[in-house]
């Protein structure tokens, strides 16, 4: 049997982190992730109940898998949230849990949710400016994200980072900003690659703003940044400190720095597919194995989708070919 037996693709690389979508719906609208209108959502039927999620979980947890995180589409619009939260820290080999979120819905759910056994949140902003937020996920909820980010903090979370993905052209001036408010709010603020996930097909390769010249730039109108050793290896941010010692800065660069060669993580999509890649174009469905009470079969299929995994993603290579599902579809 497969239990007792590291999760160990073909690479040799070890899976221990689980990202979980409870949902592919969204109560917001980021111009790079889903269209103003129009996005055909998965039948609320074929979706994940808590039981599921849970029982999974509790397969993977034998399988090694340790660290998860919850996300989305918007995991807050999602009523169970806190139900499922409570019943996964409970269980024993979740080591972490963390919640990815766009944060609109925080300043209502921070408790509920404190209370469930969150301690960890990644909060999704890509700007200080009000009218550009209003801009980008096309929604007026500026002052919510900032009420949400204080009502977390207030709280006492352990973990509050600041999730922000640049566009080259629209995004150097608002890196700089963020940068400056994670400095005074003691929030790591992380930039993100645009990666060719989007349901419009707006990317191309011209406007990725990449990691080296956000460093460029954060060194410029802020002062040296100086790289910090990484804890974990395998974490997929490299990070940097400014050298006055006032804050950190992370940095996911997927497009000009992939860390496939280090990825330990496997994806569960909202309606039970398995995934070993973001940008994965094959999936392993759970869902007609939940029908069944064999444990085994689930974590067969579990190991089978980690022997399957490539070696990386080909974004940079004129043979890629984008996954049939958007970010918003995956969980990001
Ligand atoms: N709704 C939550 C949020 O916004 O944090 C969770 C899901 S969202 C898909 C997770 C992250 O994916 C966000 O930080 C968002 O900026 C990022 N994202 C969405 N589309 C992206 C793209 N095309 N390239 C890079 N990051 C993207
Ligand atoms: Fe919603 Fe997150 Fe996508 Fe923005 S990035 S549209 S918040 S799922």
């Amino acid at each position: 049997m497969v239990y007792g037996t590291p999760l160990i693709d073909a690479f040799g690389r070890v899976h221990t982190k689980l990202r979980i979508s409870v949902t592919d719906r969204c109560n917001i609208r980021c111009y790079y992730c889903m269209p103003e209108t129009g996005t055909i959502f998965a039948p609320r039927a074929g979706l994940l109940s808590v039981d599921e999620i849970e029982r999974i979980v509790r397969v993977a947890v034998r399988l090694g898998l340790r660290k998860f995180r919850l996300t989305g589409g918007e995991p807050l619009v999602w009523k169970d949230l806190g139900v499922l939260i409570k019943r996964l820290v409970d269980i024993d080999g979740v080591e972490s849990l963390g919640l990815t979120t766009n944060g609109v819905l925080l300043a209502d759910r921070a408790q509920e949710l404190y209370d469930a056994g969150l301690r960890r949140i990644n909060v999704h902003l890509d700007t200080m400016d009000r009218d550009a937020y209003r801009r980008i996920p096309r929604r007026d909820a500026f002052e919510k994200v900032m009420q949400g980010l204080q009502t977390a903090s207030e709280l006492g979370y352990e973990s509050i980072k600041i999730n922000a993905m640049a566009v080259k052209g629209q995004s150097e001036d608002d890196i700089v900003a963020l940068a400056r408010f994670g400095r005074q709010s003691g929030m790591q603020v992380r930039f993100i690659e645009f990666m060719p996930l989007d349901s419009q097909g707006l990317w191309n390769s011209e406007k990725v703003l990449s990691a080296d010249v956000m460093v460029a730039i954060l060194e410029r109108a802020i002062g040296p940044l100086v790289p910090v050793p990484a804890t974990d290896e395998r974490a997929p941010a490299t990070e940097f400190r400014f050298a006055d010692g006032a804050g950190t800065v992370g940095f996911i660069s997927s497009v000009t720095k992939p860390f496939c060669g280090n990825c330990n993580r496997l994806r569960l999509t909202s309606d039970g597919k398995l995934r070993y890649c973001l940008f994965a174009v094959e999936e392993t469905d759970l869902r007609p194995l939940l029908q069944s009470p064999d444990d085994d079969a689930i974590a067969e299929a579990i190991f089978g989708c980690v022997r399957a995994k490539w070696r990386g993603h080909s974004i940079n290579s004129t043979q890629f070919v984008a996954p049939p599902r958007p970010m918003s579809a995956i969980g990001g």
